[in-house]
Order: C-alpha cells, then structure tokens, then sequence
C-alpha cells in the first residue's frame, strides 16, 4: 500500500503530521513518501505542482494532502498559484467523486449554528462532479490575460457543459454509496433554468432505474439550499455538479459546527483517491499548533477505507477519534464552557492513545 503524502502550506504540515501519526501505529505495511505540493513546491520549483510530485501521486494507491495557499501568492499569474495543484492533481488522476461527508458529531452538536434537535444525528454525504460544469468549460484558456483579468473588456462568460459518460459515472457512485447507507439520492439542479441541467436530471433518473431500492428524488439548488438550512436531516446522499457541489457541500460543512472536523475524498474509476480535509491551509493560525488535525485524521480513515481495503483500520479510527470527544478534549474551533483545549499535537497524542486501548 503506497500512500504519497502532501502536506503543502499553512497547517497543512501541522494536521498531516498527526494524521501520520494514527497510520503509524496501525502497523499496516504502509509504504509512505512526502512530497511538496502547493505554495512550499513553488517555492522549491518554481511551480506548485512539480512533476515528481505528480509522478508520486500517480504511482501510489492513495494521496494524503493537507491543504495549500496562503495570501501571499494572490498577484501571482493564475497558473503558478498552489490552489492550482488540486487541479492539477484532479485532471491528471482522473479524480472525477468528491465524497464530503457531513457528520455531526453528539458530543458537538453545540458548536453547531443550527439548533441542537435539527442537527443532532446528523449524517449525510454529499457526492459533488469533479470533472465537468461551468469550471471546465470552453472559454477556459482563452483568457486574455495570464493574471485571470480582463483589463477594458465588456464582458465575461463561462461555459456550462456536461456529457452523458460524466453524468452516468457520477451517478453510479450516488447510488452504490446510497446502498451502503439509507437507500435515499437527491440529485440537485437546476432543471428549470439550465439545460445542461435538464440533461443531467435526465440521466441520473435513467441510471436510477438500475436501483430499484434506492429512492431518488430531484431538487432545485435554491431548495436544495434552504432544505439544507432548514432540515439538513432530509438528506441521504445528494449527488450534484461541480459548482452546486462545491457551494452546497460548504454549507453543509458548517451545519457540523466546525470546518476543523470534515474529511473529503476524490476518486477516480480504479478507487485511487486524493484525501484531504475539507478546510484551508488556515494561514491566520498556522504555526501557532492551534489547528484541528480531526478532518484529516478522518480523511486518512476515509483512504484505508475507500483507496487501501482497510474499513476495519477506518471504523478503529472513527471510534478513537468519538471517544477523544467523549473525554471532552477540544482544539480552539470546536471548544466551549466545560470542555479541555488542547492543541494539534496533542489531539494527535490523544486519538494515538485512544487507538491503543
Ligand atoms: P480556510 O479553510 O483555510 O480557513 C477558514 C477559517 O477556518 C479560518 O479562520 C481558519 O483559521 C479556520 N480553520 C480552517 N481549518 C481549521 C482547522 N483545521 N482548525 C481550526 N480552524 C480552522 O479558508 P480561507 O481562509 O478562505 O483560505 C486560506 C487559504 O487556503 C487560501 O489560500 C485558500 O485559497 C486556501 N484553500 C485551500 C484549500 C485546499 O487546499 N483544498 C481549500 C480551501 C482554501
């Protein structure tokens, strides 16, 4: 099993190192190898995604990515920024499923913005397209200027597309991962304005027809918004493009009480997977040893999981990773009245410890 590990910038390094920590004392013949990636690659290499790094990634069953960016990098041309490495790694893997689990956890029901009783139990996933949509479509590469500006222009535009392979592979892994669970899809668009929409709403109904235990049901993205808001526990699986995907899975984020806690993965066809968290490199508090290394302990459970054939590693994980909330220890973002602040490190001491019991 080889997992290429990218720690890339801010707390990146600070939250893989602990989740290295948890694989570790698994003692599973891991095969681990760090490359750069991201702000600290540009620095080395002159581009935030060198090929070696590249070369790894591909070479190995699994990435573990931290998180890359800082502020500094923002006037520099579009391509060399590090957020443009995800990207990269994305196209050249064929990582096509974004998997972003929103869970929330009892212990941190509190730390929600929602009341406690709508989100108490709260457990969805939300599988977001990677591949196609308005971000990759035709006015990409024709910019006029490399620093993604127009200067004097007097319009801009972006293309929607979707194809029907894209559209049905996605939606495959919607309802394989609705069997796994409650047998529910809600495929989210926007059928009434957009016919690239339509088209999608078309096919996954088809594919549906594939799973006859899995109830589908479609919705508009605004209601998909409000529902989410409003009673997030309607939800199983909700499958969507890339743009409603990015912008809904950030919400249901937060219904958790705290971006420090998601995990997410990227797989392609063959289950090779890109596992990070599903926050930032968190540049305001990085080097500070405040950060909450749990969304990447538990996307490293998502790897053993999906990418590795470990589930049973994954479930020990899950397990240590409730019982360090059961014994009331918190880092900065999820603390309240009455609980234990703790640090990165050792919240990473405390899952390792919870493991070994
Ligand atoms: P962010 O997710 O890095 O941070 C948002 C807020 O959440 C900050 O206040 C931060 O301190 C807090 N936060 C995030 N992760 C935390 C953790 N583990 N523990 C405690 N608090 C945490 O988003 P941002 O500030 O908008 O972006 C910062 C940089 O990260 C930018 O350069 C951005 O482009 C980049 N970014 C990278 C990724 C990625 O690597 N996948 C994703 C989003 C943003």
């Amino acid at each position: 099993m080889k997992i290429a590990v990218l720690p890339g910038d801010g707390i990146g390094t600070e939250i893989v190192a602990e989740a290295i920590k948890v694989l570790k004392v698994l003692d599973l013949p891991f095969e681990m190898e760090t490359a750069l990636v991201g702000g600290a690659a540009y620095e080395a290499h002159g581009h935030p995604l060198p090929e070696s790094t590249l070369k790894l990634a591909q070479a190995s069953d699994a990435v573990l990515f931290g998180a890359v960016g800082d502020w500094k990098y923002d006037t520099l041309d579009r391509p060399l920024r590090p957020e443009q490495a995800i990207l990269g790694l994305r196209k050249n893997m064929g990582l096509f499923a974004n998997f972003r689990p929103a869970i929330c956890y009892k212990q941190l029901v509190d730390a929600s913005s929602l009341k406690p009783e709508l989100v108490a139990g709260l457990d969805i996933l939300i599988i977001r397209e990677l591949t196609g949509d308005i971000y990759f479509g035709q006015p990409r590469g024709r910019r006029i200027a490399t620093d993604g500006h127009f200067p004097g222009a007097e319009e801009a535009f972006d293309t929607m597309r979707y194809s029907r392979p894209e559209i049905e592979r996605i939606a495959h892994v919607a309802f394989q991962a609705a069997m796994k669970r409650d047998k529910r899809v809600t495929s989210v668009d926007k059928a009434n304005v957009l016919e690239t929409f339509q088209f999608w709403k078309d096919i996954v109904t088809e594919i549906g027809l594939q799973y006859p235990e899995v109830t589908l049901d479609h919705m508009y993205v605004d209601n998909a918004a409000m529902q989410l808001v409003r009673a997030p526990k309607r939800f199983d699986v909700v499958v969507t493009g890339n743009m409603f995907g990015d912008i809904l899975s950030d919400a249901a984020a937060m219904l958790t009480g705290s971006i420090g806690m998601l995990p997410s993965a990227s797989l392609n066809s063959k289950n090779q997977g890109l596992y990070e968290p599903s926050h930032g490199s968190a540049p305001d508090i990085a080097g500070k040893g405040i950060a909450n290394p749990l969304a990447t302990i538990l996307s490293a459970a998502m790897m053993l999981r999906f990418s590795l054939n470990q589930a049973a590693a994954a479930d020990r994980i899950e397990a240590a990773v409730s019982k360090v909330l059961d014994s009331g220890l918190r880092t900065t973002d999820i603390w309240s009245e009455g609980t234990t602040r703790v640090g990165t490190v050792e919240m990473g001491d405390a899952v390792v410890a919870a493991l070994a019991k």
